[in-house]
């Protein structure tokens, strides 16, 4: 039926239209079809069943490698400094040698769209795979149910413990887990400070009980978010507070890699014996085990379609390929696919959506290298004497007084030349040659004197110019400023 079909008959309520015009479909979401039983409600707790496949390892692997990272980095040295250090109260960071300062603001800016493009490029391309395999929410809720399982042992276990009225053994077993989790919380809370303050003063001033009463705090806070987000809200932090997962789906189309069970394969779902022919009883591949849904960390069943609480951590597809492993079926009954490909149509994967991301994240990274080559590492503020614009000094010159704030911002001592072009025969009266220690601005107040008759207007522009001579460097900046006559 037509929605303007004139010889149809008007639907009298909203929803007799609907199902007058959209077919609708009833899934029953967290179910099973032979049991009836929802697996789990919203709100519910999750059981995250263990499993072991190719994409497990993968996410394992990477994990490890990059909670290394995240561990070892702030511990390295460079040229006797930190090598990785945000320092919020000196308002510099470090990145080995290279000191980004407020002035580099456009640096930090490009670094953030051009992670902002990569994460557009990579969700286009292969969905959420930042969320399933990178996302800190994600490994530290891996590292939290590890810590789970070694000491409360495997989902059914857990299940059974927290259904089991307050006894010995649970107390022991609650009470070791919170504390593992608390103290991982708090060594993850004092190596994310570590990258925002100087790592081994932090550690001594932590072990010798002398942190400052804010350090304190924000340890604090920080132990108990890790321990709060990990430990208990876990996918809830996925489902109902992540930005990322409200707006991906924008960046999603029908060419997107993401994991999706094929129903075409799988229905009719079914319990049968290994030995038994299912296509001869009408059934798919899908034996409906629940297995898949017993090993996603979002507690969803994929088998109703492509969700946005889906994480593309690949759990449900190591699962299933177990499965379909021991019942001698072909693996890929859950896989990472694109819905054009499980419709049976051409699959693009080079795409101009893809083609327009990739092409913009070149240029993007093009653009930040040539910024950080081209960055000169050294800035010049001129503050001009505000009580008398200009003076005549004792040889009838005129005379303008100005503070120069040199900022070395290199990780080295340099020396510098300073001087001044855009009136003739100018006096300098002060320093001409300064050194300045790495990452501190030197204060040099100096005047400048002319005799009137170079004067032609009442104000003329004049140009500083610091220039590096030692240790040799290119490092040379000008700024504008403005000379000033008498009335
Ligand atoms: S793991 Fe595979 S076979 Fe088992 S219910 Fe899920 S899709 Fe079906
Ligand atoms: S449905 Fe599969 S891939 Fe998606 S979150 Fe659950 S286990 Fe991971």
């Amino acid at each position: 039926m037509r929605a303007n079909d004139p010889s149809s008959s008007a639907p009298k309520t909203k929803k007799a239209a609907v199902e007058q015009y959209i077919p609708i479909k009833n899934v029953k979401i967290h179910g099973n079809k032979n049991t009836g039983k929802e697996r789990y409600k919203p709100g519910d707790q999750i059981y995250v069943r263990k499993v072991s496949g190719f994409f497990q390892k993968l996410r394992q692997r990477m994990n490890l490698v990059y909670f290394a990272f995240f561990l070892i980095l702030p511990w390295l040295q460079f040229n006797g400094h930190q090598a990785v250090l945000f320092d919020i109260s000196e308002q510099r960071f470090t990145l080995w040698n290279l000191t980004l300062w407020p002035q580099d603001l456009t640096l930090l800016a490009w670094f953030s769209i051009l992670g902002a493009f990569l994460l557009f490029f990579v969700t286009t391309f292969v969905g959420r795979v930042w969320c399933g395999y990178m996302c800190p929410q994600t490994v530290w809720t891996f590292i939290f149910i590890w810590f789970e399982e070694k000491i409360e042992g495997t989902a059914n276990q857990r299940r059974k413990l927290d259904k089991q009225a307050l006894n010995r053994n649970k107390v022991i077993r609650k009470t070791l887990k919170h504390c593992a989790w608390l103290l991982f919380s708090l060594y993850t809370a004092m190596t994310f400070a570590g990258y925002f303050s100087p790592m081994q003063d932090l550690f001594i001033d932590v072990f010798t009980l002398d942190t400052s009463v804010m350090m304190a705090g924000i340890l604090a806070f920080f132990t108990f978010a890790t321990y709060g987000n990990a430990g208990w809200m876990r996918e809830t932090v996925c489902l109902h507070m992540c930005p990322y997962a409200r707006f991906q789906s924008a960046m999603f189309d029908k060419d997107t890699v993401t994991v999706a069970y094929d129903s075409k394969r799988g229905e009719s779902r079914g319990a049968r014996g290994r030995k038994q022919d299912h296509k001869a009883m009408g059934l798919g591949d899908c034996i409906d085990c629940n297995l898949c849904v017993e090993v996603c960390p979002t507690g969803i069943d994929i088998r109703n379609g492509l969700q946005y609480e889906c994480i593309n951590c690949g759990a449900c597809v190591d699962a299933c390929d177990g499965v379909m492993d021991k019942m001698d079926y072909e693996p890929g009954l859950i896989r990472y696919t694109t819905e054009h490909e499980l419709q049976g149509n051409k699959v693009h994967l080079l795409r101009s959506k893809l083609v327009g991301y990739g092409v913009l994240l070149v240029i993007m990274s093009t653009m930040l290298v040539l910024e950080i080559v081209n960055r000169v590492p050294l800035s010049l503020d001129i503050i001009r004497d505000r009580t008398e614009l200009a003076k005549e000094n004792f040889n009838g010159d005129i005379e303008n007084v100005f503070t120069l704030k040199i900022l070395n911002m290199s990780q080295t001592d340099n020396t510098y030349k300073l001087s001044m072009k855009g009136i003739e025969n100018t006096q300098w009266h002060g320093k001409q040659e300064v050194t300045v220690k790495a990452a501190t601005v030197y204060t040099l107040p100096i005047s400048l004197s002319v005799d009137p008759y170079e004067l032609e207007s009442f104000m003329t522009n004049i140009t500083f110019t610091v220039e590096q001579i030692a240790p040799e460097g290119e490092a040379k900046i000008e700024q504008e400023s403005r000379f000033f006559n008498k009335h």
